[in-house]
């Protein structure tokens, strides 16, 4: 009997529902644990300790669509004001726990109601002039969309439509209420400039090897994130593998734009 309390405890809920799901992902202290609480709760929630269990803690919530005067991009998807119910969850922003977060993305994408719908990827707009910082959550950054990125190009081999292939990303700077942070265009143009370094040092060998995108087997070009041998990384190079990435800035705490933007995103991708 304890260890059947000890899985229903730690098992990811998910697991154990069948709601769509919303992937929070980010470094250690971008503010996962406090969006979280902030959707789950509301605006006047107490902000509560980061959880520190490994396990990917997953949060039910249930909330009216927000109105808003851009369209959903997806016609079948929820209108403002209607009631919708997910699974947002914050996932542990340590480096050796992101294989975990990693698996989890295997879930993506299937025909099942559980499946992970989108990724937010949070980021701290106020840490990133820092380079140490900027390295780390671009590390980050270059990881996740590798995975997905191989993931949708193992789809698109097989065959299937682009539109289904990918995910869609948000990258949602945050801490917009400190005079420090950068703004959304900024951290765009620091996240794509760091991976870019990323990318060149991990494919070194790759490109020493002097053989072109034509020559090289599917295999190679699976570790090349983006458009294969470019000089520069960009976002929208993701979408050669049917992955949106949108920024948008915002604030869970303090005075700013807010979390509207966000939910906005992450409800009509429901
Ligand atoms: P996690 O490690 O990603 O789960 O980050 P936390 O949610 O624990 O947040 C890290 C710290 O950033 C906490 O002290 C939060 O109160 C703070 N924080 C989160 N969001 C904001 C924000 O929008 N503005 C400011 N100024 N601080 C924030």
């Amino acid at each position: 009997v304890p260890v059947l309390l000890h899985f229903l405890l730690t098992a990811n809920v998910s697991s154990l529902t069948n709601l769509p799901t919303i992937l929070l992902v980010g470094p250690s202290g971008a503010g996962k644990t406090a969006l979280a609480t902030r959707m789950e709760r509301g605006p006047d929630a107490q902000p509560t300790e980061t959880h520190t269990t490994t396990n990917n803690h997953s949060i039910e919530i249930e909330t009216p669509v927000p109105s808003s005067s851009s369209e959903s991009p997806s016609s079948s998807g929820p209108s403002a004001g209607e009631h919708v119910k997910f699974l947002l969850t914050d996932t542990p922003g340590h480096g050796k726990l992101r294989a975990r977060v990693f698996n989890r993305l295997d879930a993506m994408g299937e025909n099942d109601k559980g499946r992970v719908r989108a990724v937010v990827f949070l980021c701290d707009a106020a840490a990133l002039s820092d380079p140490d910082s900027l390295r780390h959550a671009a590390a980050y950054l270059h990881d996740l969309l590798l995975v997905l990125q191989r993931r949708a190009s193992a789809r698109i081999r097989a065959g299937a439509p682009l539109a289904k292939c990918g995910n869609p990303v948000l990258v949602a700077a945050n801490k917009l209420d400190l005079f420090t942070a950068l703004p959304g265009t900024a951290v765009k143009s620091n996240l794509e400039a760091e991976v870019t370094r990323i990318r060149a040092s991990r494919s070194k060998r790759l490109l020493d090897s002097g053989v072109g995108a034509d020559e090289v087997g599917s295999e190679a070009q699976d570790d090349w994130l983006g458009e294969y041998a470019s000089q520069k990384f960009t976002f929208e190079q993701m979408g050669e593998f049917g992955i949106d990435i949108d920024v948008i800035g915002g604030n869970v705490t303090g005075e700013g734009p807010g979390i509207e933007k966000w939910w906005q995103w992450m409800a009509y991708r429901l």
